[in-house]
């Protein structure tokens, strides 16, 4: 355990008094220069760093209609200070949306606003300069770009948008965020975030499914490189081995196995997570999702199915097509992408699975709606789907089933403290002060309905939870997938 204090869990959310400063502490190990080169930024601060930044944050509001407008149009209403859960579980006022959004519009007004230009001080307008940087690199990876703060602004500004600019800024004057970086660098040469080559993947998989034909007595493949196969999953890699997503994993092979249907996993493109997103980086972004197209048209798969990742499924379902389509020559008839949620959705309408639900009769679940599949994306062919599907699923695989206050649950959802690429233990202090709304939550379905385990349906998330539940007086194995309550509950051997 870390040295700082785990904040008190309170029968209700409390705002707060500020206490400035407090975490600016907070900085993530900074990329060396090998990590830096190889995503195509400099290794380390370059000598006209200011100019080139200066210019960078130009050229990016001028590409984003958006940003401008998120940069010009904020009253300071204050609607947004109490909403994100990093301000709440910290009580430094710069994790307030607004001021967050401040540290970035001083410099903009600078440079690119007239009254900036000419009239600095009376309109809060600062230099690019050491200290802005430092600031920067400290409360720009204090912000998991999970916009809630979005929901509630009147505006629709979007702090996540403004923390992407900065992080590209950062990147492009070479100081760049050592955990990001590192394993975007790792998934472009080799495939995943882990580094897995393909025999180690081949093996993982084999023993995946000894494991299930021992306990099932049922033979379930779980296909590696198949040429042909109709469908390619592409899941995030922890799947392969964290605990409990490995479990989901197990939930999906299960699914596709009691349905009859054709899939394969590929080495060349191992993963679903794409941390390009995190730091902003449209040009590292792609070259992921390039991987999943040549994987797709090498195995010549007719559908593409994303297994449980939040921001995974938020850059497949915005960005994908504009990444790397057209998918033309993907079978039609079905949406592309699609979630595994929305698969088993699918065959759970119409029979086609046989579920046991008792099976997990010995827990009591709630739900954490991830972040960027309840406001990043969307699931289904009717709004609201990205909250009633994974819903419905669980609801098929359990008996026992609480939502958690709607105030924290759905669009209002709270981040599990770990997203947009804060996962990393170099920041465990604010990953679990962040994480207080969600456990508050949490508690109060414990306390008041028994709530045993809390299913996630991001691999992030349940990374974030196994470690900080701890923290807070709960197991960490409290969190499960939702995969892995459809594992438990399927009834294999029966009909296809
Ligand atoms: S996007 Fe989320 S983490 Fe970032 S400021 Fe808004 S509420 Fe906080
Ligand atoms: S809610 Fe929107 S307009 Fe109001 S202070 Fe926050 S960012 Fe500005």
């Amino acid at each position: 355990m870390a040295e700082f204090d785990t904040p008190t869990l309170k029968p209700y959310p409390e705002i707060p008094p500020i206490e400035i400063g407090v975490m600016a502490h907070s900085k993530p190990y900074v990329a060396k220069e090998d990590i830096q080169q190889k995503i195509g930024f400099p290794g380390e601060l370059i000598d006209n760093w200011q100019q080139v930044a200066i210019d960078k944050m130009g050229e990016l509001v001028n590409n984003s209609r958006a940003l401008r407008v998120f940069l010009d149009s904020c009253v300071k209403c204050g609607a947004c200070t109490d909403k994100c859960h990093y301000y709440l579980g910290t009580s430094d006022p710069n994790n307030m949306p607004v001021a967050r959004q401040d540290l970035f519009r001083s410099v903009y007004r600078r440079y690119y606003t007239l009254a900036g230009k000419y009239f600095p001080r009376l309109v809060g307008a600062r230099d690019m300069d050491q200290g802005v940087i430092d600031e920067w690199y400290s409360y720009f990876h204090q912000c998991s770009q999970c916009r809630r703060c979005s929901v509630y602004c009147p505006y629709g500004i979007d702090t996540a948008e403004i923390s992407m600019a900065a992080r590209e800024i950062m990147d492009t004057i070479g100081v760049g965020q050592k955990y990001c970086n590192e394993i975007i660098g790792k998934a472009q040469t080799i495939g995943n975030n882990l580094g897995l080559p393909e025999p180690a993947l081949a093996d993982t998989l084999e023993g995946l499914e000894e494991d299930i034909e021992e306990e099932t007595g049922v033979t379930v493949r779980m296909p590696l490189d198949v040429k042909g196969a109709d469908i390619l999953l592409i899941t995030p890699s922890a799947d392969f081995f964290a605990e409990p997503h490995v479990d989901g994993l197990i939930g999906y092979a299960k699914v596709f196995h009691q349905a009859g249907m054709s899939w394969t996993l590929s080495s060349y493109a191992s993963e679903a997570a794409n941390f390009g997103m995190f730091i902003g980086s449209y040009e590292n972004m792609q070259v992921l999702a390039l991987r999943i197209r040549e994987a797709a048209l090498e195995l010549g798969v007719k559908r593409i199915v994303f297994g449980e990742c939040g921001h995974a499924w938020r850059v497949a379902y915005n960005f994908l097509n504009t990444l790397a389509g057209p998918f033309d020559f993907l079978d039609s008839r079905y949406p592309m992408p699609q979630h595994i949620c929305e698969v088993t959705y699918d065959l759970l309408q119409r029979n086609a699975l046989k579920m046991d639900p008792s099976a997990n009769d010995d827990m009591v679940l709630t739900f954490h709606d991830s972040c960027n599949i309840a406001r990043g994306s969307r699931m289904g062919d009717f709004e609201g789907g990205q909250f009633v599907i994974p819903r419905e699923v669980i609801k098929a695989s359990c008996n026992h089933f609480v939502d958690m206050p709607a105030d924290t649950t759905q669009e209002a959802t709270f981040c599990c403290g770990g997203g947009g690429g804060l996962l990393t233990d170099d920041l465990v202090e604010l990953r679990v002060k962040g994480a207080l709304p969600r456990m508050e939550a949490l508690k109060q379905v414990v306390d008041h309905h028994g709530v045993t385990h809390l299913a996630a349906i991001c691999a992030i998330c349940k990374s974030q939870f196994s470690k900080i539940l701890p923290y807070y007086g709960f197991e960490m194995d409290q969190v499960v997938s939702i995969h892995q309550l459809v594992s438990n509950a399927i009834q294999l051997g029966g009909e296809q």
